[in-house]
């Protein structure tokens, strides 16, 4: 009776886990690499995030300055000039 417990508890939480972990690494190839906006493809500013800062380092959380696009970005190749351009209007 407890071992049967146990062991839906080990099945599930390690299909759990396992689905946590294919989903990150889905993600990681979905997203792009680098610091460019994937919207209007300028450089972006990395945000302070304690989770994809210190947890998840190969993700980037990024902000684009030109257009407003707060997203993920894998950690990658950065833009030789920093974002110091003048926001554009909104499209
Ligand atoms: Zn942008």
């Amino acid at each position: 009776m407890t071992s049967d417990a146990i062991l839906f508890t080990v099945v599930f939480g390690g299909l759990f886990v396992l689905r946590i972990i294919a989903a990150t690494i889905v993600f990681l190839v979905l997203l792009p690499k680098g610091d460019q906006c994937p919207l209007c493809d300028d450089p972006t500013l990395r945000v302070e995030s304690f989770l994809f800062g210190r947890v998840m380092p190969w993700f980037r959380k990024s902000w684009c300055l030109t257009c407003g696009w707060t997203g993920l970005l894998r950690t990658g190749p950065l833009t030789e000039t920093p974002a110091t351009r003048e926001p554009a209007a909104r499209r």
